[in-house]
């Protein structure tokens, strides 16, 4: 069962960027005071709206940077005086939670490892009864809607009413190029299911390389999101985690102009709100399109792969490659389940005769 409604405050209410699209930026690691207070000094420049630093580490590999723990807190809190930006960090645990609202953290956010485990998600959720802390809430590291939903149902049970949640990317042996799979198609579905509901980007560790960033970027405002979470570390050859994925604050201030990060925030003024929603649609319907294509391109490629190794065995039978009864169930599979789904018999039987073709071919 899933919640009709969340119960959450407007984001314009509570974002420090109000109407506009909100930009959290920061290094994935605090490392040292001088790394995090140089870094946020040229972020300012760019206008950022909250500095993230994480502070614990989930890493997957023992023996890796696993953060610099409590000390960070305070690095953080100077960058918040001296900067008047407020901060966030991510927090794994109700022992991590109490000390950052003891020591004056803004918000916090939770990771995708902690929102993929229910356990974790309901000691959190218990020690966050009765704050007012806003909350950050990473999608969990699998692409399932239902898990990525209980999770900001239990934080809205705990009474958080400030809520936004961060589209990160899902793990998936398939992501290649990308460090994580953007299944587009799921936080779509889950504004369809929370129209009120802000989600923003974390286009970092969905491109795992710099390079991609932008390009998820632009996505990702074509979708509308409510903002961005970008990792930026003065010197990104350095860092102690995550070194590909981040920017320079330069480099940063550069993909804001090319995506016309700007221009959007106050709004496209030449148009009526009538092609606004229009466009709108367009561009949905193509992220769509685009992720449905992606996929057909892999189903495709696993199904050649296969049809290499029957190939190989068929040979070593002394069968022949084409053998007529078995393609005709084939096919007939295929158009059955076409015929349910409302597919075109001609459509599917086309495309099914010209992969058969290049099949035979191959093998
Ligand atoms: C991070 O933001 O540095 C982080 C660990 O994020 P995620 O939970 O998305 O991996
Ligand atoms: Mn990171």
């Amino acid at each position: 069962m899933t919640k009709d409604k969340l119960d959450i405050e407007p984001f314009r209410q509570w974002s420090p960027a109000g109407d506009n699209l909100l930009l959290i930026a920061g290094p994935c690691s605090a490392e040292s005071e001088r790394q995090v207070m140089n870094t946020a000094a040229q972020l300012i420049e760019h206008k950022i709206n909250i500095f993230r630093a994480g502070i614990w580490k989930p890493r997957s590999k023992p023996y890796t940077f696993t953060g610099c723990g409590e000390k960070g807190i305070p690095w953080l809190l100077e960058v918040k005086r001296e900067f008047h930006l407020p901060v966030v960090v991510e927090v794994m645990n109700a022992d991590q939670l109490k000390l950052v609202l003891d020591k004056g953290i803004d918000y916090i956010w939770l990771g995708a490892r902690t929102t993929i485990n229910p356990y974790m998600m309901d000691e959190i959720s218990e020690a966050l009864h009765g704050c007012d802390i806003p909350v950050f809430i990473k999608n969990p590291i699998s692409p399932d809607l239902n898990t990525w939903i209980g999770a900001l149902e239990r934080i809205n049970d705990a009474g958080i009413r400030k809520i936004a949640t961060v589209h990160r990317g899902f793990q998936s042996v398939y992501s290649a190029p990308l460090r994580n799979e953007p299944h587009w198609d799921l936080p779509i579905k889950l504004k369809c299911t929370y129209p009120d509901l802000p989600i923003l980007c974390d286009p970092s560790h969905i491109a795992g390389e710099t390079k991609y960033i932008e390009d998820i970027v632009k996505k990702a405002l074509a979708l509308e999101t409510s903002g961005l979470m970008v990792e930026v570390h003065y010197k990104p050859s350095e860092a102690l985690s995550d070194d590909k994925q981040q920017l320079t604050p330069t480099q940063f201030g550069k993909m804001l102009e090319n995506v016309n990060f700007h221009d959007r925030r106050c709004g496209l003024a030449s148009n009526t709100p009538e092609q606004e929603e229009v466009i709108a649609k367009i561009n949905t319907c193509r992220q769509i399109i685009d992720g449905c294509n992606e996929d057909l391109i892999k189903v495709l490629a696993q199904r050649m792969a296969a049809v290499k190794e029957i190939g190989e065995a068929k040979r070593k039978l002394e069968l022949p490659a084409l053998q007529a009864s078995r393609w005709r169930d084939v096919m007939n599979q295929c158009l059955s389940l076409a015929d349910e789904l409302g597919l075109s018999k001609e459509l599917v039987t086309e495309i099914m005769d010209v992969i058969h073709k290049y099949s035979i071919k191959i093998q």
